[in-house]
């Protein structure tokens, strides 16, 4: 395994991968501090990919003023042991400079689905994830980018991104893996105590109440959100920001539910730490996890 800083260097790896050997890449973006979740994508990029490339970059452009870009817990050490373990080639852990050089002036703003859900509190988040994405698919041209469900509207926002710009790379999306208490395993998780993770379980338990209410028939969107909203408001240590019953694919906001794919999408604050959590119910029978832009 080689640990690449520079961009170019990656790109010049990546080009001798694809053109003089012919094989596939796969490219698993994160920002370290490297989870079982992380791990999933890894295992299947590992499956599906000749060559396998783990960027580790904490964005500074998806972080809000307010937010805790400093304190991001950052262990490049751990990752790379972690990622040895898992057989990858190459981990890109580019320096701020690389990524974003003095003058850098180009953002890629997906309009529309950026406005939405995060959005709306995290104005700018996406511009910030969508100008990464960018960059570092340009930088490595996988044939195959790997995502977590648990970020739903980031994967949606990737998908139409990857399609309106025509990046050559296929998007591929996998479920979220969770603690055996439910909890969707975060890197911020680890700002949270034991109790506190065991009260975030509450947000999970909200959203699988809501999915066994819609299959026995409660099609109401705001009936649905209010059984989110009840189950969380009994867990005195979270507070829910909002919850959202949306279109599954353009996060349109629903009311009446129908056969198409939904999205119940949840953001709440356990103290000081905002998690964000989702669940879909209706899911399409064909794989929906790959979609070729
Ligand atoms: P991050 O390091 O938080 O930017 O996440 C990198 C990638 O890992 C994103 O595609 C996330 O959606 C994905 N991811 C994070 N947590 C999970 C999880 N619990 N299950 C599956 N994927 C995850």
């Amino acid at each position: 395994m080689e640990i690449i800083n520079r961009r170019q260097r990656m790109s010049s790896v990546a080009r001798k991968i694809r053109r003089d050997q012919d094989r596939s890449i796969g490219l698993v973006p994160t920002m370290g501090a490297l989870h079982e979740g992380h791990l999933s994508l890894v295992r299947e990029a590992r499956r599906m990919c000749d060559v396998v490339v783990v960027s580790v970059f904490v964005n500074p452009t998806q972080f809000g003023p307010s937010e805790d870009f400093e304190h991001y817990p950052r262990d490049l050490t751990k990752d790379t042991a972690l990622l040895t373990d898992y057989n990858v080639d190459y981990i890109f852990a580019p320096p701020m400079e690389e990524m974003y050089p003095k003058d850098f002036s180009t953002y890629v703003n997906v309009g529309g689905l950026s406005k939405l859900l995060e959005g709306e509190t995290r104005p700018g988040h996406f511009r910030g994830v969508a100008t990464v994405i960018s960059i570092l698919l340009n930088t490595v041209r996988p044939d195959f980018a790997f995502f977590g469900q648990k970020d739903a509207q980031q994967a949606v926002i990737i998908k139409r991104l990857v399609r309106d710009l025509a990046f050559d790379t296929e998007i591929v999306v996998l479920p979220t893996v969770r603690e055996d208490s439910g909890l969707a395993i975060s890197s911020r998780n680890l700002y949270l105590d034991a109790e506190e993770q065991e009260s975030a379980s509450v947000i999970h338990r909200a959203l699988k109440q809501a999915k066994e209410a819609y299959k026995k028939g409660e099609h109401h969107a705001g009936k649905l959100a209010n059984i989110v909203r009840t189950t969380i408001e009994t867990e005195p240590r979270v507070r829910l920001d909002y919850v959202s019953i949306v279109d599954a694919e353009t996060l349109d906001k629903l009311d009446k539910l129908d056969e198409r794919p939904i999205l119940i999408a949840v953001a709440a604050y356990v103290g000081k730490t905002r998690l964000i959590d989702n669940i879909v119910v209706n899911k399409a029978k064909k794989d929906a996890a790959t979609s070729k832009s």
